[in-house]
């Protein structure tokens, strides 16, 4: 076979503004490379968090940094920074992109080691920041809101890797995506293990019945968003009665409004489930009220 001298990452697709930050140093986006004896790539073995820059602030740093500390102890991950300077590398990461609205995606691995699961073969975890621009969905969608359907794959069991650890191990989630997608949907609802309402693939979800605005505890197996914590303080504050409750998709089929909530999607409405048309099909004044509380926050 004709080996190619081609550098491995000299790919179209790459962003090509942004800067990458690796344990400290700053790479253009073609040199930002880590080992292929990683254990984030051969096992998933690591964490994350995304976030949103909005006019050269990033948006809930503290809450980001404290759940990516919660998930790196949960899997006895020992990060290489202090909080304090992986919230400075964030800052530092978004003046070098000189982005003032954008992206950040702040990984650590386990590190590279030897081949075999055991995390006593690595050493070094990796710390990367990307930082780059983001559009998860076209306008249209933020206008008259999203279909999505109920995938099969359910959330992963909290026995089994809890759905609080923002893990480098989505599979779980993208199983669901892809079902969404041959669906010819974007998003799909996970149910979890005892077929409760758990969340969206990347995204938590909210329903509205009789005015009160709900959504799935924790314990239903659900990631903590930190922009369902953001939304069900805006409802708190706009008087909006706000509850964390177990749902089932007969309680999402028969809501009056329904939407989703993330770091990326920010707030998007969802006007279809399964075939069922939401309220009257279009976001309603709820779903709407709290985008532009949401917006009007970001905007600082
Ligand atoms: N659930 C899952 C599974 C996620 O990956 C995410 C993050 N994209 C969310 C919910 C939303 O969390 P946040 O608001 O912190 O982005």
């Amino acid at each position: 076979m004709p080996v190619s001298t081609e550098h491995p990452h000299s790919v179209s697709k790459l962003p090509m503004s942004a800067k990458v930050y690796i344990n400290g140093k700053f790479f253009d986006p073609q040199d930002a490379t880590i080992s292929v004896f990683d254990h984030g790539l051969l096992y998933g073995d690591g964490i994350f968090e995304g976030l949103r820059i909005y006019n050269g602030k990033v948006f809930r740093l503290e809450q980001h940094i404290r759940r990516l500390y919660d998930s790196a102890k949960a899997i006895h991950l020992k990060i290489p920074l202090s909080p304090a300077e992986m919230t400075d590398a964030c800052v530092e990461s978004v003046k070098q992109s000189g982005y003032t609205d954008g992206y950040i995606r702040l990984v650590v691995t386990r590190g590279a080691g030897t081949l075999g699961l055991g995390p006593e073969r690595t050493e070094n975890p990796q710390t990367i920041i990307i930082v780059d621009k983001i559009k998860l969905y076209p306008q249209e969608f933020y206008d008259n809101g999203l279909e999505i359907i109920t995938a099969s794959t359910i959330r992963n069991h909290p026995g089994a890797l809890s759905p609080q650890i923002k893990s480098l191990n989505y599979l779980n989630n993208i199983m669901a995506k892809i079902e969404a997608s041959k669906a010819g949907c974007l998003e799909a609802l996970m149910l979890n293990h005892k077929g409760e309402v758990a969340e969206c693939t990347a995204d938590n979800i909210f329903i509205v019945r009789n005015g009160n605005l709900l959504t799935p505890p924790t314990d239903a197996g659900i990631l903590e968003g930190v922009t369902r914590e953001v939304v069900l303080e805006l409802a708190k504050d706009g008087g909006i009665p706000a509850f964390e409750k177990t749902l089932t998709r007969h309680d999402v089929y028969v809501a009056d409004e329904c939407f989703m909530t993330g770091t990326a999607a920010e707030v998007i409405g969802v006007v279809k489930v399964d075939d069922r048309e939401i309220g009257d099909g279009k976001p309603g004044p709820i779903t709407r009220k709290l985008k532009s509380l949401f917006q009007q926050l970001t905007m600082g």
